[in-house]
């Protein structure tokens, strides 16, 4: 049976590239929005009938697609009610679909006077992606505050949904159980939160975004950090002292500002930004005999 008339709404040859925030990426065979959880786990189960691969798509924060794109289905994930859910005198928890944005979340806490995310702020993508990746900044990460993860096991016969308790999410840095394993979609999760005062939780905001400001090439295109930090060091250090800050190839270019950040000058190809990670990797490698790992996600065929 065709896609269509099992997906209704399901659009054909859409562009990557207007989903990622690097702004680079060929079309989706098949692209679809899901716009609630039942969406999302339609379009899966119609994607296993097919035989069709498929993908989650969060903000496309985090991710490298290939100029070729990707010949499955990209299921964008748009499931993003979000709510408070009173605890005790000290905490609160936020229930949250993964496809809530990460800073939808961030607002929601500093509205309601709670601490603990201050953080996150600046993070682009979904609550979801965050989750997966244990998404972290200045020393937290979203492992700090997770308590439940709810998801979808898609089995090779039938799915079912599974909530798994915050010691069963394996977090480790920029690691989780969900990273591990793509048959594990992120539906929805709970995070707790402390009580706290709305001053000190904006200015904490503040003055991290300044941060960000000053450290980090906001002004093009990026998918923030293309490596993982190695035990004790700095990659973006590390990349700098091999002297590549600032190459270029074709229209993509190790940032001036952070080593490892690349950043797309304006139709930037994804091929190009393989070429300078793996100019990196090599680089980095002979001068100080350290395997750099990224931490962006590929799509498609590199
Ligand atoms: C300017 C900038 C600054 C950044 N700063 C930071 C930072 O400080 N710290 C940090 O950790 N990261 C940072 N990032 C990277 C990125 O924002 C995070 O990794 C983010 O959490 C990715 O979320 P996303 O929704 O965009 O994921 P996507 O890029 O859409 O997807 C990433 C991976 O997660 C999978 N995925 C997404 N949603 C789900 C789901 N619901 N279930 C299962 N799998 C899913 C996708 O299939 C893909 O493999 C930065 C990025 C930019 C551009």
């Amino acid at each position: 049976m065709r896609i269509e008339k099992l997906l209704p709404g399901v659009q054909k040859n859409v562009l990557l590239k207007n989903y990622t925030t690097f702004r680079i990426g060929g079309p989706a065979k098949y692209f679809f929005v899901a716009a609630t959880k039942e969406d999302l786990i339609k379009a899966i189960s119609v994607a296993k009938k097919l035989k069709l691969p498929f993908f989650i798509l969060g903000g496309g924060s985090n991710l490298l697609v290939a100029d070729e794109g990707y010949k499955g289905l990209v299921i964008k994930i748009k499931n993003q009610k979000s709510k408070i859910k009173s605890t005790n005198q000290k905490s609160k928890i936020i229930e949250a679909e993964s496809g809530a944005l990460l800073s939808q979340i961030v607002s929601l806490a500093v509205k309601n006077n709670l601490s603990g995310l201050e953080w996150a702020a600046g993070i682009p993508g979904t609550f979801g992606g965050a989750i997966r990746g244990n998404a972290g900044s200045f020393g937290r990460s979203m492992k700090d505050v997770v308590k439940t993860v709810t998801v979808l096991k898609v089995g090779s016969t039938k799915s079912e949904v599974r909530k798994y308790k915050k010691k069963d999410c394996k977090f480790s840095y920029r690691e989780s159980v969900f990273k591990k394993k793509p048959n594990l979609i992120i539906l929805s999760a709970e995070i707790q939160l402390k009580k706290g005062k709305k001053r000190e939780i904006q200015s904490k905001i503040k003055e991290y975004l300044n941060y960000r400001k000053e450290t980090q090439p906001l002004n093009f295109p990026s998918v923030g950090s293309v490596f993982k930090n190695p035990i004790g060091k700095s990659a973006g250090f590390l990349i700098e002292n091999c002297g590549l800050k600032g190459k270029r190839i074709g229209n993509v270019k190790i940032s001036d500002i952070h080593a490892n950040f690349i950043v797309n000058l304006g139709n930037g190809k994804a091929k190009d930004v393989k070429k300078l990670i793996n100019l990196a990797k090599k680089k980095v490698k002979n001068k100080f005999g350290i395997d750099l790992k990224e931490e962006i996600q590929y799509l498609g065929l590199f």
